[in-house]
């Protein structure tokens, strides 16, 4: 049964539009905001981002914090603060040396503050949990070929990343992705999220954290690699409370989206976590609507205990808009509605 509704909220400025904004999304069904916080937000508009989760509470309605981007290590469009301040401590790639804009999320550097960024959120904010969105190594993805090996480069290949490989396997870190270095970039991957989430559950243990991966095949043949598609090391982290995967696009075939459901549910019941599935509600929207309260019953069927949507209204007025952004957003809402009146 799905217990919870979710709608990401972005450019929270005003706690006054934000109330208002609120109060439209309770009419959609919502439940629970998905509130992505910049490092601009953190830097900028600290002491109104607390007002803001203390009005959505008001309200009714769940807050949890999205580090939206941060590093340019989680999935976002906004740009990275901490990319501005560090030349290093930035991702690597094997076969060329070259930095690239996404921090390493292996170095202390980047693991302290991003650290600082959730408990300083969690002690000023009190939000009912934090959201890890599509975290991800830089390299490699969309390895899409049946015989394997297209995308050959891959991250991190950066001092830091390098020295613990070989303090770790005696011998220094190879250029060619071998099954140490896919161990090693897995296990790593894991640390930063695993001792964040862990330091959160210490101010508070009922911080909730959900734990959002790209919706990836994983197959003998195809798998992403970006360091968090090994979904058993993923749900087996007992920090996390909630295993969530990534949207998929309304135009890709309805087999693909029952196959990555019905994986979601399985991990999380495995390791006894809730589930969480992701609907496309901004860039793209489905040829028919019907479509939405056909997904949204699919999942239901399947045994997902919450849905969640990118974004508010659509995208309206972003690049990332869907062409009829407003009409997807109550589309949305309409079964927002239909699927939490059963709770
Ligand atoms: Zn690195």
């Amino acid at each position: 049964m799905i217990t919870q509704t979710s709608i990401s909220y972005y450019g929270l400025n005003y706690v006054e539009h934000a109330e208002a904004d609120f109060k439209e999304m309770k009419a959609h069904g919502v439940t629970q905001v998905i509130l992505a916080v910049t490092e601009f937000d953190f830097d900028f508009w600290r002491p109104n981002i607390p007002a803001i989760v203390d009005k959505a509470h008001e309200l009714g309605l769940r807050v949890l914090i999205d580090p939206w981007g941060n590093g340019k290590y989680f999935g976002g469009e906004q740009v990275s603060k901490f990319l501005q301040d560090n030349v290093e401590n930035r991702q690597v790639s094997a076969l060329t040396g070259e930095k690239l804009p996404y921090a390493c999320f292996n170095t202390n550097s980047y693991r302290d503050y991003f650290k600082n960024f959730c408990v300083t959120l969690a002690r000023e904010c009190k939000p009912d949990g934090f959201f890890w969105d599509e975290p991800h190594y830089a390299f490699p993805k969309g390895i899409a070929s049946i015989t394997g090996g297209v995308a050959d480069d891959w991250t991190c290949y950066c001092p830091v990343c390098r020295k613990r490989f070989e303090e770790y396997y005696g011998y220094p870190m190879p250029k060619y992705m071998t099954n140490d270095v896919k161990l090693f970039r897995w296990r790593e991957a894991l640390v930063v999220l695993s001792d964040t989430s862990k330091a959160l559950k210490e101010i508070d243990p009922n911080l909730e954290i959900t734990c959002c991966v790209h919706a990836t095949q994983n197959g003998y043949y195809v798998s992403e690699y970006r360091g968090y598609d090994n979904w058993d090391m993923v749900g087996a982290c007992p920090y996390f409370d909630v295993f969530s995967t990534t949207i998929v696009n309304w135009a890709l075939p309805e087999d693909f989206y029952l196959d990555i459901t019905r994986r979601t549910v399985a991990i999380a019941k495995k390791y006894g976590k809730k589930s969480e599935r992701w609907l496309m509600g901004y860039y793209k929207q489905p040829k028919d609507f019907s479509q939405v309260a056909h997904w949204v019953d699919l999942a239901a069927k399947e045994g997902v205990d919450r849905l969640a949507a990118w974004t508010y209204r659509g995208g309206y007025g972003t690049v990332v808009g869907a062409p009829d952004a407003l009409k997807l957003w109550d589309t949305i809402g309409e079964n927002y509605r239909r699927v939490i009146a059963k709770v």
